[in-house]
Parts: structure tokens; C-alpha cells; sequence
């Protein structure tokens, strides 16, 4: 691999670049822009600065969302959504490893010649630490969430040093945005974005707190997901799996765990990726894709003879639930353990599931985060709320204040 000298555009911008600079202030989400000399484009690219999600669909898609059609203000733009899973899952994966099957895959294949994704450091396995993996083995250690924000884009200006022309990125939606609007700086040929849905994401500290006051064993657990049967699934060390209905969650403690960049964040599906693979859209043990555009179409057949796929489902009706959970989480509202665990049981059974468990999700999360806009930046929550969301939000009765 040949290495270059940085984009001489850049260099002024580099010595703008005070690493404790971060224009979006208490907003941001730390995506690792304002890391390298890329911070020049910030006021453009930041997605706490500037929402422009229907502008990027439009440069990435072809299209923005359809605003007649409801599944285009759930999903964004697609192409094709469908249920899958690895036939040979990968141990130690958040899932069943889609997202590290298709990045190897393309790695080895030689379609791009490094991967933008997130290891640990070694002394804490949930301290992210972005990387451009060049090796199977160096995705593979990448496997896993880390569930805290990510400064994915700090290695954006090892990207343009080393060369490196085909590049498949793997990243949640904040850090997708910002990629997309400073994309045609990068001296790129090919950028293929393989992105995760992503919410309430938190600091290391916050992820702390949240541990502590969740789980029995916070210092052994070395994964958890919030899951489609309502309950919060914790890994162990020893291998023990450790549930917690979502209505036992301590809301009170809890309020202030979430980084506010996320309780701001209206891009739940990460809008902007190629291919996004999550779970919420699928039942239950199974993984949600969904195709954007024909990039991502190309990035799916890679792996498709490694899985096992069926249709989506929807089956029930989210409406009621999420209006009442609109005051149960403003008020900080927790039931008692007995109580929780029934609700869960309950709503399990006759709950929504498939896209309508999606879209129970969306709109409990774009309800509140519309009212922590409004309260807390009343001044943005116009430009900085998409079209489709208010769209979803306007469908609830929300507290006047
Ligand atoms: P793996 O093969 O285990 O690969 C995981 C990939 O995630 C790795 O390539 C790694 O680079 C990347 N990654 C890990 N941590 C981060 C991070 N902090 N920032 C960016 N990239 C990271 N799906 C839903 O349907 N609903 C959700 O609410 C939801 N929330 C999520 C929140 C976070 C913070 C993250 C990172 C993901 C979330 N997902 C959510 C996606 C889901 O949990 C799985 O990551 C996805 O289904 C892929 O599983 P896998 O087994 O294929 O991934
Ligand atoms: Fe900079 Fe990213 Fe933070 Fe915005 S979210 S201020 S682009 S580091």
C-alpha cells in the first residue's frame, strides 16, 4: 500500500483542529470528526448541526423518503427487507454475526481493501477503539457491540494517508451522516456503508451506571441487548444468560444515563447506510436487513448462501402501548419487580411483533426524544426533527409542556 500525503485542502483546517473541539457542544454524539482535520466541513456535516437526512438519502439513494407511504417513515428508503441469520453463527457476535461475515467477505474477496469498525481497548472490553481492519482476524476482534459512542470517523485522515481507494464502513447513524456529507473529500473510487441501527446509546460512565443499577453482576457482563420479547438480555463471563423485563428497568435512575446526542437523534435505522442489519424489525432470535440500493443488494449476495432468511412479519397493534408509555417514562414511572415480570409476560404474548415490534420502538424513542428537543432546544426543533418523524410523533398525544 503506497502512502500519500494528506489532502493539501486540509492542512489549514488541521491547524484549526484543538482536539477538545467540538461545535456541537453537549450535543455531540462523538463520531470523530472533529478528531481530524475533516472538522473544516463540521458545520455541514455534523448530524447535531445540520439534519439534512432527505438531502444525503437523495445523494445515496436516489430517492429521499416517499412521505405517502408509511413503511418509508419507518424504515427509509429500501429496496427489500427480510428476517435472517447465520446457518453457522459466530461465537461471541452480538447476534449471529451478519454485519462481520459480509465485512470479511468483502475484505477477502478483495472488493475493498479495509474495513472502518470497532474493537476494544485491552483493558476494558467495552472502551471502543476504531480501527481499518486489513485482516479477517482484525474484523473478527471487532465483533460485538460496544455499547458506548464510538469516535468511528477519527480514522478518517489514516484513510486518505494510506491510499486506500475501496472502503466498506461500518457505523451507526450520527457517525454515518457525517461520513456521507464529507464523502467526496476522501479520495475514494468505492464506499461501501454497512450500518446498525442504533439508540440510546451512552458514555463509558453512563454504561457504567446503567450496569450497576440493571444487572445482578454488572462486572462479568460481557454483552447485552435490549430484546423483542421486552426484556433486556445480559451475557456473562461464565456464560449465563440474565433477564430484565423492560418495564423493571429503574426509569428514575436511568433518565439521565443517555447521552443527550441520542436523546436528540431522530435517525433510529441509520437512513443514510447501503445495508443496515439490526434485530428490532425481525422476530424474535432472528436478524432485520434492510437493503437501501443496489450497493447494498451487491454487499447482501455476498453472504447470502451463508444464511437463512424468511420474510418480514407485522402482527399486532404498537398505538396503544406507546401512548401509555409517553407519561409512565416522563414521569419516571418504575413497577415493582413482580409487577414487571407479568406486564413482560403479557405483552410478550399478545404484543407487537415483527416491523409493528419496530415500530412500537421508533415511536416510543422519537416521542420522547421530541419532547427532550422541545425542552431542552426549542430553537432547533424545527430544522433538526426530519419530516418523517414529526410525521410519526404527530400520531400521539404528547404533555403540552
Ligand atoms: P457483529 O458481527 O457482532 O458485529 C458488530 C459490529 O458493530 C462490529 O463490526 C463493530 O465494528 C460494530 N460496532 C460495535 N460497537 C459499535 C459502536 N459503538 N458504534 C459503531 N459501530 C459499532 N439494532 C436494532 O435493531 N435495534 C437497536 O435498538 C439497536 N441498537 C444498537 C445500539 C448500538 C450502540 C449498536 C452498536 C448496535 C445496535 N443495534 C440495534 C444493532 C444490533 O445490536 C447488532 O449490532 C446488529 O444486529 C449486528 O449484529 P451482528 O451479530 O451481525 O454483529
Ligand atoms: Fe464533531 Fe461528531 Fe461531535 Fe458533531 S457529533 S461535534 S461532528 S465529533
Amino acid at each position: 500500500m503506497t502512502s500519500v500525503l494528506p489532502n493539501p485542502n486540509h492542512k489549514k483546517a488541521k491547524a484549526l483542529k484543538p482536539s477538545s473541539r467540538r461545535p456541537a457542544k453537549e450535543l455531540c454524539s462523538e463520531c470523530g470528526l472533529c478528531d481530524t482535520y475533516y472538522i473544516h466541513y463540521v458545520k455541514d456535516a455534523c448530524a447535531f448541526l445540520n439534519q439534512q437526512i432527505a438531502e444525503l438519502e437523495e445523494e445515496a439513494h436516489g430517492r429521499s423518503r416517499n412521505l405517502d407511504n408509511q413503511d418509508d417513515w419507518y424504515f427509509g428508503v429500501h429496496q427489500e427487507m427480510m428476517a435472517a441469520r447465520k446457518q453457522e453463527p459466530i461465537p461471541g457476535a452480538q447476534w449471529t454475526g451478519i454485519v462481520s461475515t459480509i465485512a470479511i467477505e468483502m475484505l477477502t474477496r478483495g472488493i475493498v481493501e479495509g474495513v472502518v469498525c470497532v474493537q476494544n481497548t485491552e483493558e476494558d472490553r467495552f472502551q471502543p477503539k476504531p480501527v481499518i481492519a486489513r485482516t479477517p482476524e482484525e474484523i473478527l476482534a471487532a465483533r460485538v457491540n460496544k455499547p458506548t459512542l464510538s469516535p468511528n470517523l477519527s480514522i478518517l485522515e489514516q484513510v486518505e494517508q494510506s491510499g486506500m481507494k475501496r472502503l466498506l464502513a461500518i457505523g451507526v447513524g450520527c457517525q454515518i451522516q457525517a461520513l456521507r456529507a464529507v464523502e467526496k473529500q476522501l479520495g475514494l473510487e468505492k464506499l461501501y456503508v454497512l450500518g446498525t441501527p442504533c439508540v440510546d446509546n451512552v458514555t463509558r460512565a453512563g454504561l457504567q451506571k446503567f450496569l450497576d443499577t440493571t444487572s445482578r453482576s454488572p462486572d462479568t457482563v460481557v454483552y447485552y441487548e435490549f430484546m423483542q420479547d421486552f426484556r433486556v438480555h445480559f451475557k456473562h463471563e461464565d456464560g449465563s444468560t440474565e433477564t430484565v423485563p423492560f418495564f423493571g428497568l429503574k426509569t428514575n435512575q436511568l433518565k439521565d444515563v443517555f447521552a443527550p446526542s441520542c436523546m436528540s437523534c431522530f435517525d433510529y435505522v441509520n437512513s443514510l447506510a447501503d445495508l443496515v442489519v439490526g434485530y428490532m424489525g425481525a422476530p424474535f432470535g432472528w436478524q432485520w436487513i434492510v437493503v437501501r440500493n443496489d450497493r447494498g443488494q451487491e454487499m447482501l449476495n455476498f453472504v447470502m448462501d451463508k444464511l437463512e432468511t424468511q420474510p418480514v412479519m407485522s402482527q399486532g397493534d404498537r398505538h396503544q402501548a406507546v401512548q401509555q408509555s409517553i407519561p409512565a417514562y416522563d414521569q419516571g414511572v418504575t413497577l415493582p419487580m413482580w409487577a414487571a415480570k407479568l406486564m413482560g409476560v403479557v405483552i410478550e404474548r399478545i404484543g407487537p411483533k415483527g416491523l409493528e415490534y419496530a415500530r412500537f420502538s421508533i415511536d416510543s424513542h422519537f416521542t420522547r426524544n421530541y419532547l427532550y428537543t422541545k425542552r431542552n432546544y426549542p430553537e432547533k426543533l424545527e430544522a433538526h426533527v426530519p419530516e418523517y418523524a414529526k410525521r410519526i410523533v404527530s400520531q400521539y398525544k404528547l404533555p403540552e409542556s
